[in-house]
C-alpha cells in the first residue's frame, strides 16, 4: 500500500516508531502564560453542518436515507453567492419566457427554444444544488489519534501524515481548506458561487454546472439580442407585454448577464476539463507538485464514474467512483 503523501507541509510521523508521540503531542507555550491559548488551539465552531432534507420531503411521500445528512458550509459569503446565482437563473428564466417567448411571432421556433433553455437551465440549477450539497470528500475531524492509526494496519516504513490545522491523517492528495475547516480529499478549490469545495466527490456536479451555465448564457445572450432585432424591426408594436423602455432594459441586462457568465464559466469548464484530463488539481497546479499521473480517460472516469453513458451528463446520477482511492475513508 502506497501511503507517502508528497505534501511536505504536513507533520510526518514514521511507524510505528513515532506512534506513542503522535498521541502524546499538546500544544507547547514558550515563554508565555499556559492560560493563555494561541489562536489555533481556541475551540472552533464548525463551519459544517449536516442537515436533516427527509423532514422537508417526506409530506410528498419521497424516502430517501441518504438524505438524513446532507453536508452544507455555513459561511455567509458563499450562502449570499449561491444565492446570488439562483436569482441570476431565475431572472433569466422569467425575461426569456414572458419577455421573449410568449411575445415571439413564430410559436413553435419560441416554443422550442424556451423549452431548451428551460430544460439546460433546470439542470444548471440541479447541478448547483448538488455541487453545493455533497460532501466533497471531507477527512474525518481528528482521526490522527494512536487508535486511528493502528486501524491503517501500516507495515514498518510506511508514512503518514497529519493535518496540523484538523488532525487528522492526511490522505495522499487531500488539502486543508480553511473555509471548510476540513481536509478535503483531491482538492481543486473552495467556490463561494456553490458555497463548497470542490474535491473528489462533487467534483462532476461543478463541471456539470459550469457546462450548463455556459449553455444557458449562450443561449440568452442569442435569445435576447434576436428579440431585441425582432422588436425595432415591428416599431415596437406588440412585441413584448412591456414598455419599449422596460423591454430594453430587461433584454440589455440579459445580454449583460449572458455575456458576462458565458465568458465566466466557458473558461472555468475549460479550466476544470483541463484540470480532469491532466489529472492535476487547481492547488496541484498552483504549488507544481509532482505525482504520477492517471491516464487521461482513467482521469475521466475517476470524475464521472464509468462506464461512459448518458449518466456522465446528469446532475442525478452519482458516480461510481474507483473504489481503491479510498484507503483511508473507514477510519
Ligand atoms: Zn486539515
Ligand atoms: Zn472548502
Amino acid at each position: 500500500m502506497e501511503v507517502e503523501s508528497l505534501n511536505r507541509s504536513s507533520s510526518e510521523i514514521n511507524l510505528p516508531r513515532d506512534l506513542e508521540e503522535i498521541a502524546t503531542t499538546r500544544p507547547i507555550y514558550k515563554g508565555k502564560s499556559p492560560h493563555k491559548k494561541k489562536k489555533s488551539d481556541r475551540p472552533q465552531t464548525e463551519s459544517v453542518v449536516y442537515l436533516d432534507l427527509s423532514r422537508l420531503l417526506k409530506p410528498f411521500g419521497y424516502v430517501n436515507p441518504s438524505l438524513r445528512r446532507v453536508w452544507f458550509v455555513k459561511d455567509i459569503c458563499g450562502i449570499v453567492c449561491a444565492v446570488f446565482t439562483w436569482l441570476l437563473i431565475f431572472y433569466a428564466e422569467w425575461v426569456v419566457l414572458f419577455v421573449i417567448v410568449l411575445h415571439e411571432s413564430s410559436s413553435f421556433t419560441s416554443y422550442l427554444h424556451g423549452s431548451l433553455f428551460y430544460c439546460c437551465s433546470f439542470l444548471a440549477f440541479a447541478s448547483h444544488i448538488r455541487a453545493m450539497l455533497t460532501d466533497p470528500g471531507a477527512v474525518p475531524k481528528g482521526n490522527a489519534t494512536t487508535e486511528g492509526i493502528k486501524s491503517l494496519g501500516l507495515k514498518k516504513g510506511e508514512v503518514v501524515f497529519k493535518c496540523p490545522k484538523c488532525s487528522s491523517i492526511k490522505p495522499d492528495r487531500a488539502h486543508h481548506c480553511s473555509v471548510c475547516q476540513r481536509c478535503i480529499r483531491k482538492m481543486d478549490h473552495h467556490c463561494p458561487w456553490v458555497n463548497n469545495c470542490v474535491g473528489e466527490n462533487n467534483q462532476k456536479y461543478f463541471v456539470l454546472f459550469t457546462l450548463y451555465i455556459c449553455i444557458i448564457s449562450i443561449h440568452a445572450l442569442y435569445l435576447a439580442i434576436s428579440h431585441f432585432i425582432f422588436c425595432v424591426g415591428r416599431d415596437w408594436k406588440s412585441c413584448s407585454g412591456m414598455s419599449p423602455p422596460l423591454t430594453t432594459i430587461l433584454l440589455i441586462f440579459l445580454i449583460f448577464e449572458g455575456l458576462l457568465f458565458g465568458i465566466f464559466t466557458g473558461i472555468m469548464f475549460g479550466t476544470q476539463m483541463s484540470a480532469v484530463c491532466t489529472d492535476e488539481t487547481g492547488i496541484e497546479q498552483l504549488k507544481k507538485e509532482s505525482r504520477e499521473r492517471r491516464s487521461r480517460w482513467l482521469s475521466m472516469k475517476a470524475v464521472f464514474g464509468h462506464p461512459f453513458s448518458i449518466h456522465w451528463f446528469s446532475p442525478f446520477a452519482t458516480p461510481r467512483f474507483l473504489t481503491s482511492e479510498k484507503i483511508y475513508h473507514s477510519v
